[in-house]
């Protein structure tokens, strides 16, 4: 069964203050996340964990990761910024972006991070943008084709199509981006690609690891360039529903630790850091989206009207996603009611949940929506002059910080020339 981090009479009391629609964070399931996962990677002297920002750019769960060693992975200008805010420096801000503006190349430099490129043709660019290139700098690797892990007879545990995506250049431009930038005077070289998104098996990151490996060896044996980190990306998924069962990172790490020993250390690279960008797995299970029964609708089927709407979680309506529901201090009833659970934008792919059994619900009910810590409030938009909703976190010690206020009708109308 699926808990929420949060009672009723927390959700309550915290209503008081702060009406629903939020977003609230969980202190300590964030602390545990990420010590779990340096835990795993604690064989690896360089490692570091470079969240990634764009799951929920934030500066109190920033601030919160940099306690615990980690870094940040940013994609953005802005993401760029608030990361130096938050006092990030130097090498712990990777630059992970494509069809990169100039002036992202020109901040992420400014600031030192390590810049990760996505493209053969993004060497001449950084290097006619900036006049150098970076001492240190990655490579993003696209192996085309499929990838897919653990074939059975309901399919493959495990597929994406990175052939189709849009990301990484091939083997042979990367090792030919290494000679450019190697040329150019980069001395130091990593290596990054993202294979699979929202991975439920832990097989995911030690096969991408060997892949990612075994292209370092060939790079170095082809260049004699020198490689100084692995960087995993982000991938590692979560169990969304409640009958999916959760990775296990400790033997992921150990998947990973092996891959290393047989490719790694015996291509003399046993020196190398391994990196992780992740974002889902610190944070999505870290976070509700709290709402409340508003309106209710019997017509062919039953509805559930809520006051957050798609807006505030955007997953539902364009991936189709599943969240998890749970009406607060309704945890032990029977889910005896069949309803779609909707929010009030005007598209009818503003549901939360479709055909979902739960508890019955009355008018005033508060709902957590699981899950939600990361691409959730990021992903949010204004459609439909909806208003972004606040964040919280629900901190170590039980109290309840505002840590992004909600938006005011003054702030949609903000940037409009009237
Ligand atoms: C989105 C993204 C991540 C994080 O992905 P998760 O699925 O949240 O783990 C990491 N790295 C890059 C380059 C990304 O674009």
């Amino acid at each position: 069964m699926k808990m929420p981090f949060l009672t009723l009479a927390q959700a309550r009391e915290i209503k008081k203050t702060y009406p629903t629609p939020f977003h609230i964070y969980d202190e300590a399931g964030i602390r545990r996340t990420a010590r779990a996962l340096n835990a795993a990677f604690s064989w690896n002297r360089g490692f570091r964990e470079y969240f990634a920002v764009k799951a929920t750019p934030n500066p109190a769960i920033l601030k919160i990761l940099k306690e615990e060693g980690c870094g940040v992975d940013c994609s953005s200008l802005t993401e760029l910024m608030m990361s130096d805010r938050c006092g990030f420096h130097g090498h712990e801000i990777m630059f992970s972006s494509n069809e990169t503006p100039a002036e992202e190349f020109q901040l992420a430099d400014r600031l030192g991070a390590i810049i990760n490129l996505d493209d053969l043709t993004h060497v001449d660019f950084l290097y006619e943008t900036l006049g150098h290139v970076p001492e240190t700098v990655c490579c993003r690797l696209n192996p085309g084709g499929t990838f897919t892990l653990g074939e059975s007879k309901e399919g493959f545990q495990v597929m994406d199509n990175p052939g189709q995506a849009k990301y990484g250049m091939t083997p042979d431009q990367l090792v030919e981006a290494f000679r450019k930038l190697k040329g150019l005077g980069a001395k130091r070289f990593g290596i990054h690609a993202f294979l699979a998104s929202n991975t439920i098996s832990n097989d995911y990151y030690p096969a991408l690891a060997r892949i990612l490996f075994r292209t370092a060896a060939d790079a170095v044996a082809r260049t004699g360039c020198d490689i100084a980190f692995i960087n995993l990306s982000g991938g590692v998924g979560v169990p969304y529903r409640p009958e999916q069962p959760a990775n296990d990172i400790a033997v992921i790490g150990e998947g990973v630790r092996k891959a290393f020993e047989e490719v790694m250390v015996p291509a003399g690279l046993g020196d190398a850091a391994i990196f992780t960008e992740l974002g889902r797995f610190m944070l999505a299970p870290n976070g509700h989206l709290v709402t409340t029964a508003v309106h209710e609708k019997h017509i062919w089927k039953e509805y559930i009207g809520v006051d957050a709407c798609a807006a505030n979680l955007m997953r539902p309506a364009i991936y189709g996603a599943y969240h998890h529901i749970t009406v607060l201090g309704k945890e032990n009833e029977p889910c005896d009611h069949d309803y779609d659970v909707v929010g009030s934008l005007c598209e009818n792919s503003d549901k939360f949940a479709i055909d979902r059994s739960l508890p019955r619900i009355d008018m005033g009910d508060i709902l957590v929506i699981h899950d939600t810590g990361a691409h959730g409030f990021s992903m949010g938009y204004n459609y439909n002059g909806k208003l972004r909703s606040a964040e919280l976190l629900l901190k170590e010690d039980g109290s309840v910080e505002l840590i992004r206020r909600a938006e005011t009708p003054e702030d949609y109308f903000a940037t409009l020339v009237w």
